[in-house]
């Protein structure tokens, strides 16, 4: 029990002594028809980072109808997504080391979800950001706005 109450107070005086972290949930499904659910996503300003949730919602298996979430600058997009074609589904469908690529998760198929997270420190306030599904020939249709 006593464990408990210096656990506690330890949290507090951190959250009190500090600008308190904010992770923001934010959560995106994909689906057979080679859709994503949402066509914008918001972080609000005082997210200090972004816990993003990819769904894939429909039965195909990653080979066929793979997806994954990619976070780019919106200039970006094009060239990112061509650039990892030859990568392949081990590689998520992205180049090696791309530095374009601000945030991105695996390539999962249907039934599968797969989390990741970032920091907002990677974002500047007011940008331009898509985000994209790196699969061969899904980037045109499976894609979005991140605005923060
Ligand atoms: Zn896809």
């Amino acid at each position: 029990m006593k464990r408990y109450i210096v656990a506690a107070s330890l949290l507090f005086a951190c959250s009190s002594a500090f600008a308190a972290d904010k992770v923001c949930k934010l959560e995106i499904a994909g689906t057979d028809q080679m859709q994503f659910d949402k066509k914008e996503l918001v972080v609000a300003p005082d997210c200090t980072s972004v816990e993003l949730t990819l769904k894939h919602t429909g039965k195909l298996p990653a080979q066929a109808m793979g997806h994954n979430w990619v976070l780019t600058k919106t200039p970006d997009v094009a060239a990112v997504a061509s650039d990892g074609l030859s990568a392949g589904l081990p590689k998520d469908y992205l180049k090696a080391g791309d530095t374009r690529v601000i945030a991105h998760t695996k390539v999962i198929g249907g039934g599968q979800t797969t989390s990741i997270t970032f920091p907002t420190s990677k974002l500047t306030k007011g940008g331009a950001y898509t985000y994209f599904c790196s699969f061969p020939g899904h980037s045109t249709i499976m894609k979005g706005v991140l605005k923060f």
